[in-house]
């Protein structure tokens, strides 16, 4: 084909994915309640204080000229330290010269373990209410995520509809736990149920679990690599965004066997090259130094905010699902004005100032209409301020 006719084909253009990966309506209406000045509890961009120890580690790295590229795996003393770690808190015990990876945030990781595991047209199953990003990277390895709806109203899940979701093009599930949207923890008779399922299948795992440290009331925190014979198939990603409140440092990790560790790391390194230098050091300054009362007085704050939140929406005739872990409140809407959760959601911006997510973000299309997320990771001031604005709201 010749140059002319190269152009009248019209060969600029998108790729077939783009139309499908569009500006999240989470950013959407981050973008919307700056402009009305409100109070947003939209994203979970999580501003509570960076705990000092972390965020004098990455200065002090940062002067000392700790500047440059690291391993592709990460330095030596976070992977160190993060191994400890998962040992006294999963219970998992990890080599960490060939089975940690320090990435670039738990986004990063999810996203080089796509490519060094999944091929086009894999179908890997994520369980609904599903977290957007986990949706649009498989899609972005021209993977398929398949939904497994969770039943309301306590999200309950049914290892009947895992097996009828399962083809012979299923890969993988993705297990998410503590749940963000819904704030579900899945127990341990869930995750043996999974497992099951897994290993009759054999399906890869991927379980992100950022929200570990966000746990409240009876509910107890178990990764899924923990079950018996769960291991090998399970790739365990987390990371510092959430319980260092560093969301924009981008230092994530995850855990796996070797065998899949060497090409994961491959994929993260083109993608990414290594996390931030200076802010591995804060972080692993962090891991090494915080106790175990640091994790504890995070649960113990986060679950008076979820009081608070609870409470507000409750007064706002709202009827919140009262999470066990991670930091939102789904509620059902009430009786706000609007066809659609996009639609409910701006009308609750334009009453009250408040910004909450459309729960239809974290569903297939047409479903979760009628919810609303709130994100209560916020400085006890700007919590109570939302909360103030959404009782005043309540019905008369
Ligand atoms: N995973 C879940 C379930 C999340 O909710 C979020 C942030 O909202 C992330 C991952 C992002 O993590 P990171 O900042 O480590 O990429």
């Amino acid at each position: 084909m010749g140059h002319a006719e190269a152009i009248a084909t019209g060969r600029l253009g998108l790729s077939e994915l783009a139309p499908r990966v569009v500006q999240s309506e989470i950013r959407a209406m981050t973008v919307e309640c700056d402009r009305v000045g409100g109070v947003n509890l939209a994203q979970g961009v999580c501003d509570t204080e960076v705990p000092a120890v972390v965020a004098e580690g990455a200065i002090k790295a940062i002067h000392d000229g700790l500047n440059i590229y690291t391993r592709l795996d990460g330095i030596a003393r976070l992977r160190n330290a993060i191994a400890a770690k998962v040992e006294r808190t999963l219970g998992i015990s990890v080599d960490p010269d060939r089975e940690v990876l320090v990435t670039s945030g738990t986004t990063g990781g999810f996203h080089a373990v796509a490519m060094a595991l999944l091929n086009p047209g894999d179908e890997a199953l994520v369980f609904e209410p599903f977290y957007g990003y986990h949706a649009n990277t498989l899609r972005s390895v021209r993977a398929i995520p398949v939904p497994v709806a969770l039943q309301e109203p306590d999200w309950a899940l049914s290892l009947d509809a895992v097996r009828a979701a399962i083809t012979p093009r299923t890969r993988a599930m993705v297990i998410n736990t503590p749940v963000n949207p819904c704030g579900k923890v899945f127990t341990r008779a869930e995750l043996e149920g999974l497992a099951e399922i897994a290993q009759e299948f054999d399906l890869f795992v991927f379980t992100d679990e950022i929200y570990e440290h966000f746990i409240y009331g009876g509910a107890k925190h178990i990764s899924p690599a923990t079950i018996p014979g769960m291991r090998e198939r399970t790739i365990v990603m987390s990371g510092f965004s959430k319980t260092f409140s560093v969301t924009g440092w981008r230092v994530g990790y995850l855990l796996a066997d070797s065998k899949w560790l060497g090409s994961i790391g491959y994929f993260h390194d083109l993608l990414y090259v290594c996390a931030p230098a200076p802010f591995q050091h804060g972080c692993a300054d962090g891991v090494e130094q915080l106790g175990p009362e640091f994790y504890a007085n995070l649960a113990h704050d986060h679950e008076a905010k979820r009081t608070m939140i609870v409470d507000a929406l409750r007064i706002a005739g709202m009827t919140p699902h009262v999470p066990d872990g991670a930091y939102y409140v789904l509620a059902s809407t009430g009786d706000l004005p609007g066809n659609t959760a996009a639609e409910k959601a701006r009308a609750l911006l334009a009453k009250t100032g408040v910004a909450a997510v459309a729960g239809s973000a974290f569903f297939r299309p047409g479903k979760g209409e009628d919810l609303l997320r709130f994100c209560f990771a916020k400085k006890d001031a700007d919590l109570a301020e939302a909360c103030r604005r959404l009782k005043a709201f309540a019905p008369k």
